[in-house]
């Protein structure tokens, strides 16, 4: 019998209970066994809605109050000295305090580093090895958490990190080595894992390797082989390894020889692996098709599906045939169930967690030949319509999408003679300062926003509102001597969800909500179809500002890559298409800004290099179509309209070519917490344009004196021509306060003077 299995369910209840469970227990107004009955509701939750849909495989373990690297390091006993861990169970708090820092009485340690689950938007802590790192079983949560399911009549699939995937996430703090070194002192602690868990009465257990989605080295490949030799010998238990988020290319032939007793593809992204796989499977591995989207929000083609499933099912027969998401559902928000306000046509193209374990039993039972018709037919007749809804298909859209040419991805001329035009219309002093747009969100400015939403606010009293912020604002920056000023995007909830909302083709849920990192999650927009910008998003509030003053105002907006990034996008057409539709949008209201008079503009692009395919030999067509896609949005003004862009923490090394291809005038990045280092890629590669090399880390309350200032953009006049840097803080202020924000700014502006000083002396 195929079996209906999932990689992963998402954690955090259908109305944030976690969030609201982890915040208060931070605060003091939840006790420890609140949290954790709070975790135990989820739990049971989440393992009962999966029986009931019909589940056979439900995995455990997926379930944290944080994150589940974060849970592997404690379980393998990886925590780093500073938090004064000696040995035995890592408790909840230290675990905490690896997440977040601490500083609480003689206790003072950073947090862990946090950074990208791969190509997701979830974020992970990121483990720590040194010449020291020994490894010990140090967590009981992943057999309290079977043992609780079993008392509910559940026997779970445990789901842990792969050995290989575990050290290549984590990085050497200490001393030079190659991680993969550190795999003959973990394999026993696993060994131990898998031991007991056969010993509590667990038949199957996850092995999450997505490392086979990336290129691999040699050492990885070894290491690999290695490790599930020896994992597969651990008796009484199945293995079964999964790997996500690509197909497996090259490292097809050492997937499918892997000794286990199940492996998982992941179907979506890499649909064409399903015969290869099949067929070199050995006799004694079942395979798991991931072909249900663990990652996007629309129904699944369950015909074609059925058609995929079939085939495999003719290759290794139902006793070796597991049907599931290609990755773990913690990246799809929970459920439909709860969204009133989308209306019935839209909903019925969607699939979140919960819809899509439904799909998943439907595919396994319908491997078997239990096909359920109506479920089928339904699914047939929902696609047919969302292909053809009138709601996705703009003809004027696809039509100026289709007439683009080569001009309309050109500045009229190149960045040396725009920026002559730029001097003299603008007349800036070297070294000019500027911010990066927003300005703190203090509570007023939610609560007039909370109150408007809600319809307790008028249009009339909340734009009065915003025109005083404003106001404030300008005349803050004229006081303290900037350059070029900025509105303060006191209108704005957030960067994508304010163009989001403004554009057609997109639509909102009410309780969408997707883990980024520990308790902050984020509600993505959905692209449904074509995008177009019905009339002006920002031209209102950058004219009124400039109103304000004599001094030069920057237009404020997002680049269409991060629109798309940080999006649900539609799966039925290329995402390089989607793009190229939202470009012409930004396009259309930058020209609108330059027609009422703002001289710059600025187009952020925060999430450019996160977008990088996860195999090097894919970057080349992504970097193509993303660098395109931002020249197609800034083209449309004229030589004397200067051009910016910003970047938040990047690698730049190895896309600089293509961040000098986006042809900017300016771009900003964060440069300060690296002491410049980032700069280096803008440095060697001698960046044509102008650069805003970040002095003032927003992410810290600190306040940075002067001289700290002054010092970074000595050591970037050092290495880059004096004319073309530019003052500017790493990153957008909006998280900040007040109190922070004023000296720091103050300083800035008073660095820069001192620099024009030196400079001319020189
Ligand atoms: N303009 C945005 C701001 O200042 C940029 C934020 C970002 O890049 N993350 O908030
Ligand atoms: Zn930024």
């Amino acid at each position: 019998m195929t079996i209906a299995q999932n990689l992963g369910f998402p954690r955090i209840g259908e109305k944030r209970e976690l969030k609201k469970a982890t915040e208060a227990y931070w605060k003091g107004d939840l006790d420890r066994a609140g949290l954790e009955s709070a975790g135990a509701e989820l739990r049971k939750s989440n393992w009962e809605k999966q029986k009931a849909a019909g589940i056979d495989l439900i995995p455990s373990n997926d379930f944290s109050y944080y994150d589940h690297m974060l849970d592997m390091m404690c379980l393998v006993g990886n925590v780093p000295e500073r938090f004064g861990w000696s040995g035995g169970d890592v408790d909840l708090d230290t675990r905490f305090a690896i997440a977040r820092g601490i500083q609480d009485g003689n206790k003072d340690a950073i947090a862990a580093e946090m950074t990208k689950w791969f190509d997701t938007n979830y974020h992970y802590q990121v483990p720590e090895f040194t010449p020291d790192t020994t490894f010990a079983l140090s967590s009981t949560k992943v057999f309290d958490e079977f043992e609780e399911a079993k008392q509910l009549g559940i026997t779970t699939k445990p789901v842990l990190v792969g050995p290989v995937t575990f050290l290549t996430l984590g990085k050497v703090t200490e001393g030079d080595f190659d991680k993969m070194s550190l795999l003959d002192q973990l394999l026993p602690v696993y060994e131990q894992i898998l031991g007991k868990l056969a010993e509590q009465g667990a038949e199957w257990v996850q092995l999450d390797e997505p490392v086979f989605s990336l290129d691999l080295s040699k050492a990885q490949q070894d290491a690999l082989r290695k490790a599930y030799d020896r994992l597969s010998k651990v008796s009484g238990i199945q293995l079964l390894v999964a790997n996500y988020f690509n197909d497996l290319a090259d490292n097809l032939d050492l997937f499918t020889s892997l000794p286990v007793h199940a492996l998982h593809i992941d179907a979506v992204r890499g649909f064409n692996d399903i015969e290869p796989v099949a067929d070199r499977l050995s006799n004694n591995t079942a395979l798991s098709v991931g072909i249900v989207d663990g990652r996007n929000i629309w129904k699944t083609d369950l015909e074609k599906a059925l058609a995929a499933i079939k085939t495999a099912h003719s290759k290794v027969g139902g006793d070796r045939l597991m049907v599931g998401p290609a990755c773990s559902l913690l990246h799809t928000p929970v459920t439909l169930r709860n969204e009133a306000k989308l209306d019935e046509e839209f909903k019925s193209w969607l699939a979140f967690a919960e819809e899509k374990l439904d799909e998943i039993v439907f595919l396994a039972r319908a491997a078997d030949g239990k096909v359920d018709e109506q479920m089928l037919a339904s699914n047939k007749e929902a696609l047919a319509n969302r292909a053809e809804s009138a709601r996705i298909h703009d003809q004027a859209v696809q039509r100026r999408a289709a007439g683009i040419t080569a001009k309309d991805y050109e500045r009229q001329s190149p960045y040396a003679e725009r920026a002559q035009k730029q001097q003299a219309k603008l007349g800036l002093p070297a070294f000019p300062t500027t911010t990066i747009g927003s300005f703190p969100q203090t509570q007023d400015v939610r609560k007039a926003r909370a109150a408007h939403k809600k319809g307790k606010m008028s249009d009339a009293e909340y734009d009065a509102f915003l025109e005083k912020k404003i106001q404030e604002a300008v005349k803050m920056q004229e006081d303290m001597g900037f350059d070029m000023l900025v509105h303060g995007e006191f209108e704005r909830n957030d960067m994508v969800e304010y163009f989001g909302e403004k554009m057609s083709g997109y639509a909102f849920t009410q309780f969408g909500w997707v883990q980024s990192y520990g308790s902050r999650y984020v509600k993505p927009p959905i692209i449904f179809g074509d995008v177009s910008r019905p009339e002006p998003m920002t031209v209102k509030w950058s004219k009124y500002a400039q109103s304000l003053t004599n001094k030069p105002m920057k237009g404020m907006l997002t680049g269409p890559v991060t629109m798309v990034q940080w999006a649900f996008v539609r799966d039925d057409q290329p995402r390089s298409e989607t793009v190229k539709q939202v470009a012409l949008g930004i396009r259309d209201e930058i020209v609108d800004l330059e027609a009422a008079g703002l001289a710059a503009i600025q187009c952020d692009e925060a999430a450019f290099r996160e977008g990088l395919p996860l195999r090097r030999a894919d970057w080349a067509e992504y970097l193509d179509w993303a660098t395109k896609s931002f020249r197609l949005a800034a083209s449309g003004v004229r030589d004397e309209t200067q051009v910016h862009t910003h970047m938040c923490y990047s690698e730049f090394n190895d896309i600089i070519e293509a961040i000098a291809d986006m042809d900017a005038d300016c771009i900003s990045i964060e440069t300060s917490r690296s002491q410049m280092e980032l700069l280096d890629a803008f440095v060697k590669f001698q960046y044509p344009n102008e650069i805003g090399p970040g002095v003032y880390d927003i992410h810290s309350p600190r306040v940075p004196e002067k001289q700290e200032m002054v010092q970074l953009l000595e050591k970037a006049r050092d290495v880059l021509p004096a004319d073309r840097i530019w003052v500017n803080p790493d990153c957008g202020l909006k998280t900040r306060g007040w109190a922070e924000v004023k000296p720091a700014l103050q300083h800035m502006v008073e660095a820069a003077k001192e620099l024009r000083e030196t400079t001319k002396a020189a």
